[in-house]
């Protein structure tokens, strides 16, 4: 039997709406890439699979129409679960676009990868759709353009996912270019389709076509399909749409919020005199320098930020080795800094300065940029200076009221030298006189002369320097002899009222950075206190006074005595100002050496003496620089 192959011809009309379908999609898949980009989470998942389920249907659609538009001069029915099959693999193909293309990048493997598979889904939907062909007739392949049907469905697919990723994220309107880029691509589809379509040939085989399953597809159902699917892309561009509208308006307001979020840390820096910054290792160029930075470093932000030299420049000159020395260490560690110095502004104002710097490390650990702030602390440091100066004031007030207080025992002390000076001046005077003199002796008596006067002037100096209204100075001090030199001004006060005075002092004492005034101050208090709690009682009157070195660099000691104690249920009190249970106290002696053993950075407590009485206990550190004065 002679083979006659069957011809047949195209519905031109059909062919067009084919190809529009086919450019419509396009548009589609382009908008449709651009909303599954913008979605993350689960919303990103809906549009994925809604976006590749329009597509696919477009895509599905057009090829059907195509097919449709075939005529072949015999009846021809479709096995519809085949087609289904078919829109599957359409779907499945949109599915791999779409993931491919919403992608932050797209790499050529990527690319490549993405369009073999897509390529391949649309072909397995060409060939699965012929293949669901039912006609009187055997289909026969061109296995050339079968190939070449393949290749075109690659080449396009990759085509169409570049086009769509450089697309993708158009905002509003409709985008030239996006069109342009869709009939590119709507035209370009056909291609695959026609080309293999024109792969297959058919021959009658004179056997009826098995119909089971089968449908026949009149001009009605062509025009149902095409209408289905332009209502299935029509309402995914307007979802597209309605939720790019949505995504912009939330934008808006996000940038209404992050707006108005700046505005209220640039309230809080301008309140709280901080200004932040973040500037570059290399080069020092700054990155970022709010408002209130220009505005504490005293630089017009119209001028843009200052080079490194120039904010170096306006470091005071006396500080800006301790400023360079912060940062240089910063750099070499990779850690951050905080340093305090003082900033000098073209009109001669100064500026206290707190600055707190982070180091930013990229991917490698290499220090790249320090962010941080800066804060103005010129008010702060003004009112410590006038505290300390109020302590400083208050200190000497009350130590002028002691000494007051102790005219009569200071006089006593000053006078027993002076009265044994001049004994022994008599005594001098009488080894002179005599008829042969005795010049020994009376070397001896001027000696001891001399030594006493030398107590007197000693001890006046002293009482001197503790009326002397100075400001506190650090030098290395000795507190045995601080101690020594008040249990000696003191002796007097003790003998009095019959008291002894015992010291257990530490041999091999280092040396303590203080002020010695404040810290004979400090003893001064502790003694007088305790010779007040003792001399009323009866039984032993003592007074311990003992120092011994601690661990970590420390050193202890204790007045302890054995007088009245503590005052019962108020022990937590008397280190508060004001608090005295004396009838002409003034309850500010405990204060004020806390105060001062705080400043040098040690600390001072009470506790009960056993079996009787008081301790007072203070700590100084011998190593740690001490504090500013009280
Ligand atoms: P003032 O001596 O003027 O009262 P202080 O601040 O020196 O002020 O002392 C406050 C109070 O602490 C004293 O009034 C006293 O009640 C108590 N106090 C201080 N030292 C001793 C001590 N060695 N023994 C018992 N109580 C003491």
């Amino acid at each position: 039997m002679a083979v006659v192959n069957l011809i047949g011809s195209y519905n031109h009309a059909l062919v067009a709406l084919s190809m529009l379908i086919a450019m419509f999609a396009s548009y589609a898949a382009l908008d449709l890439a651009g909303r599954v980009t913008a979605a993350g989470g689960w919303t990103r998942a809906v549009w994925l699979l809604c976006g590749a389920g329009a597509m696919g249907t477009g895509i599905w659609s057009m090829h059907y129409i195509g097919m449709l538009a075939f005529i072949l001069p015999i009846p021809v029915a479709y096995h519809w679960p085949t087609v289904l099959l078919s829109l599957l693999a359409a779907i499945l193909a949109s599915v791999i676009a779409l993931y491919v293309v919403s992608r932050k990048k797209m790499g050529a493997s990527r690319a490549v990868a993405g369009s073999a598979l897509m390529g391949a889904g649309i072909a397995s939907m060409h060939y699965i759709g012929m293949a669901a062909m039912r006609l009187p007739a055997t289909c026969q392949f061109n296995s050339f353009l079968v190939v070449l049907s393949v290749v075109f469905a690659v080449l396009i697919s990759l085509a169409a996912l570049w086009i769509t990723f450089h697309l993708r994220d158009q905002k509003m309107g409709i985008g030239r270019e996006k069109l342009a880029g869709a009939v590119v691509m709507g035209a370009a589809i056909p291609i695959m389709h026609y080309t293999g379509m024109a792969a297959a040939s058919f021959t009658p085989s004179g056997m009826p076509a098995d119909l089971s399953y089968a449908v026949s597809i009149s001009t009605l159902g062509t025009a149902g399909i095409a209408t289905v699917t332009f209502v299935v892309l029509g309402l995914a561009l307007l979802t597209s749409w309605v939720d790019k509208r949505f995504a912009a308006q939330t934008l808006e307001l996000q940038e209404e919020k992050l707006q108005r979020s700046e505005a209220y840390l640039a309230e809080a820096q301008r309140l709280t005199h901080t200004g932040s910054w973040a500037w570059r290792v290399a080069g020092g160029d700054a990155l970022h320098l709010s408002e209130e930075w220009y505005r504490i470093y005293g630089f017009d932000p119209e001028n843009g930020p200052p080079a490194f030299e120039k904010r170096r420049q306006r470091t005071h000159p006396e500080d800006r080795a301790k400023w360079q020395g912060a940062i240089d260490r910063a750099i070499a560690e990779k850690s951050g800094y905080e340093v305090e110095f003082r900033i000098l502004l073209p009109g001669g104002t100064v500026r206290h300065i707190h600055t707190v710097g982070h180091p930013v490390l990229n991917a490698s650990g290499d220090l790249v940029q320090f962010v941080g702030s800066s804060t103005d602390i010129t008010e702060r440091k003004h009112a410590e200076e006038a505290l300390r100066q109020a302590q400083t004031d208050l200190a000497h007030a009350s130590r002028v009221t002691t000494m007051g207080e102790l005219t009569a025992s200071l006089a006593h002390e000053v006078n027993q030298p002076i009265a044994a000076a001049v004994t022994d001046a008599n005594t001098c005077l009488r080894w002179l006189t005599r008829d042969q003199p005795d010049l020994e002796e009376a070397r001896e008596a001027a000696s001891r002369i001399v030594r006493d006067a030398t107590r007197a002037a000693d001890i006046i100096s002293r009482i001197r320097l503790l009326f002397k209204k100075v400001s506190p100075q650090r030098e290395l001090v000795d507190v045995n002899e601080v101690i020594r030199e008040m249990t000696i001004l003191l002796r007097n006060e003790a003998s009095r009222y019959s008291i002894s005075v015992r010291t257990e002092l530490a041999t091999d004492f280092p040396l303590v950075m203080g002020d010695r005034v404040q810290l004979q101050q400090v003893f001064m208090n502790l003694i007088l206190n305790a010779i007040d709690a003792v001399k009323d009682v009866d039984g032993t009157r003592e007074l311990a006074i003992k120092s011994q070195r601690e661990e970590n660099d420390q050193l202890l000691v204790s007045v302890s005595d054995t007088g009245v104690g503590l005052p019962p249920q108020q022990a937590d009190q008397i280190f508060n100002a004001f608090f005295t249970t004396k009838p002409h106290g003034t309850g500010m002696g405990l204060r004020i050496s806390r105060s001062i053993v705080e400043s040098h950075g040690g600390r001072l407590w009470a506790a009960d003496n056993s079996p009787r009485g008081a301790s007072f206990h203070l700590t100084l550190p011998t190593k740690a620089e001490a504090h500013g004065g009280a």
